[in-house]
C-alpha cells in the first residue's frame, strides 16, 4: 500500500465512523449500498432502453425523470444524484462525458469502463467528438448534430439510443440483449 492509499483508508475509516456514530447511516445500509453498486451492470440500463422502445408511456417517463423510471424497474436510486436521459433522434446524437473526473450513472450502467475515466477520452470528447466516436466505428449521418453532455456530481446522464431497424416484433428481452454499454454513453449505436 502506498502513502496515498494509506491516507485514503484512514479518511474512509474516519468518515465511516462519523456517519455510523452520528446515526446518519447504519452499517447495514452501507453494506447494502456497496452490494447494490457492485451488482449494477449495463444490463440494468439495457432493460430500461428496451422497455422505452416498446412502451411509449415508459419512454415519456424515462425522458421526464430518469430516476423515477429506474425505480420503476426496481433499480435502487435512493440517495443518488438525479438521472437524466438523453434521447437520440434522427437529428441529434448524444455523447456523455465527465470532463472533470468520472461521474457516471452507476446504478443503471454499473462501474464506468476504464476509458471513460481517462484524460484522453475526457479531452477528446470535447475537442474532437466525431473523431473520438469514429474510433468505435461510429459515423453519424451527414447533417446529424452531435451533442456532448457533461455528467457531474449533481446530475448523471445516460443515452436512450434509437431502436435499430430490423427489430420489429422483437420481445423486450431480445431488444435488451442488443443494447451495449457504449450505446448508452453514445460512443456506439445499437445494430443487429
Ligand atoms: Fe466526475
Amino acid at each position: 500500500m502506498n502513502v496515498l492509499e494509506a491516507d485514503s483508508e484512514k479518511l474512509l475509516e474516519a468518515v465511516l465512523g462519523l456517519l455510523k456514530g452520528k446515526g446518519v447511516v447504519t452499517p447495514e445500509e452501507i453494506t447494502a449500498r456497496i452490494a447494490s453498486t457492485d451488482s449494477a451492470s449495463p444490463a440494468q440500463g439495457a432493460r430500461m432502453v428496451a422497455r422505452a422502445w416498446t412502451d411509449p408511456e415508459y419512454r415519456a417517463l424515462m425522458l421526464r425523470d430518469g430516476t423515477v423510471a429506474a425505480e420503476a424497474m426496481d433499480i435502487p436510486m435512493r440517495g443518488l444524484p438525479p438521472l437524466g436521459v438523453l434521447e437520440n433522434t434522427d437529428e441529434v446524437h448524444n455523447l456523455v462525458v465527465c470532463t472533470l473526473c468520472s461521474c457516471y450513472p452507476r446504478a443503471v450502467l454499473g462501474y464506468p469502463p476504464f476509458w471513460f475515466k481517462s484524460a484522453a477520452y475526457r479531452a477528446r470528447a470535447v475537442r474532437d467528438p466525431r473523431g473520438l466516436i469514429a474510433e468505435w466505428g461510429t459515423t453519424l449521418p451527414e447533417g446529424m448534430q452531435l451533442r456532448v453532455v457533461d455528467s457531474t456530481a449533481d446530475y448523471r446522464w445516460m443515452v436512450l439510443p434509437r431502436r435499430p431497424h430490423g427489430t420489429e416484433g422483437w420481445s423486450v428481452e431480445q431488444l435488451a440483449a442488443i443494447v451495449r454499454e457504449g450505446d448508452m454513453i453514445g460512443v456506439t449505436i445499437p445494430s443487429v
